[in-house]
């Protein structure tokens, strides 16, 4: 069978970091994977220069991964549909605000027969009745199947090579084994598994969680204050899998996609800093997050809004103190100093 032509949708932190890992791996396998991997550059200019040709004659994303070389296997693309040309295997790493967009971009332009795997975390922002998970809206408009591959996997730490895990969430055991064999290396150990929707809720679940993390250290609370933070977010993200996608594994929780990710991301994570400048600040999250991210992106306060807006329609948000409370926070309904109140009489102490 031919080489399986890998592309990536997606250049920020997180996509440049995968870069280096798919880029690497294709080489290792080149019965498997094309040696060229297209990565789709949202072009912008930097210090005069346009980012996409910097990349291309630097093999370094300067804006969103500096210091770190891209392997120049990985080919920076400007134009989205010549991007994913051809391709057999899609990695989808934008902020979940643009995938509706680019997604519509792509329609029609891709292989019947690709596949997508989305690194994306967030809910759609597209307008429904119920719950539209990202991996779903990719699938419907693309019509292609879509995996998701989620871990606690902080961008600046997987470029370092530092060890960690990631979890892939796919039903097709075959494709599943080819995803692995892309993004398994010694320092990125891939865990593979079924439960889809509970994954990828995980990794969309948990920023909100960091955005709780951030105003406790804002507040200056403590390590005990962000342990029952990280807790009780961990109960909600179960509880709220449970409510949509009733049947996932206890055990899904314990992947990396779960329990590692609440960590890192309370600890480490941009969410984290962004709320903890905020309650630090006059300032507003926008403002924060433009000052301290550089044009990357928080998605914890735009998945609050969306996962409150959800839970309002089953009338079902006084089971989620903490997602509410950080939406609220957000809006600047509640000031940062109420979270507690709101986590004083959580249904998991009843
Ligand atoms: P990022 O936060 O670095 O976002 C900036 C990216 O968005 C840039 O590539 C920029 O060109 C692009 N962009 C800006 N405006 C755009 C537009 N109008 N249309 C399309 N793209 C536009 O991105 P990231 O860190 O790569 O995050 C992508 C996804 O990966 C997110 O869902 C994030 O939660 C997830 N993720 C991030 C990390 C991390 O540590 N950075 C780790 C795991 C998962
Ligand atoms: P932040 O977006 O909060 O930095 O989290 C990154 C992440 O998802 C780490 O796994």
């Amino acid at each position: 069978m031919a080489p399986k032509k890998v592309a990536i949708v997606g250049s920020g932190n997180w996509g440049s970091a995968i870069a280096r890992i798919v880029g690497s791996t294709a080489k290792e396998n080149p019965d498997t994977f094309d040696q060229t991997i297209n990565m789709w550059v949202f072009e912008e200019m930097v210090d005069g220069k346009k980012l996409s040709e910097v990349i291309n004659t630097t093999h370094e994303n300067i804006k969103y991964l500096p210091g770190k070389k891209l392997p120049e296997n990985v080919v920076a693309v400007t134009d989205v549909a010549e991007t994913c040309k051809d391709a057999d295997i899609l990695i989808f790493v934008i902020p979940h605000q643009f995938v509706t967009k680019v997604s519509n971009d792509l329609k029609g332009k891709v292989k019947k027969d690709a596949v997508a795997i989305s690194l994306i975390k967030g809910l759609s922002t597209a307008k429904c009745d119920g719950i539209k998970l990202v991996s779903s809206e990719i699938k419907e408009i693309l019509e292609i199947e879509v995996a998701v591959l989620m871990g606690a996997n902080l961008a600046p730490e997987v470029a370092n090579d530092n060890y960690c895990e990631a979890t892939i969430g796919i039903r097709n055991q075959k494709h599943g084994e080819v995803l692995k064999t892309l993004f398994h290396t010694d320092n990125f150990r891939i865990n593979v598994v079924q439960d889809i929707e509970a994954v990828e809720l995980c990794g969309a679940l948990k920023n909100i969680v960091a955005c709780a993390a951030g105003f406790s250290d804002g507040l200056g609370y403590g390590d005990n204050t962000k342990a029952a933070i990280i807790r009780l977010g961990m109960m909600e993200i179960i509880r709220f899998v449970n409510q949509y996608y009733p049947g996932a594994h206890l055990s899904t929780f314990f992947e990396s996609c779960g329990l590692a990710d609440l960590v890192t991301t309370c600890y480490g994570g941009r969410n984290r800093r962004v709320c903890e400048a905020y309650v630090k600040s006059n300032k507003s999250l926008a403002e924060v997050e433009k000052e301290l991210l550089n044009g990357q992106s928080a998605q914890g306060p735009l998945t609050a809004e969306e996962v409150v807006e959800l839970l309002k329609k089953s009338d079902s948000g006084s089971s989620y103190p903490l997602f509410v409370a950080v939406d609220r926070i957000c809006k600047g309904e509640l000031q940062p100093k109420d979270l507690i109140d709101c986590l004083r009489n959580h249904p998991e102490h009843e």
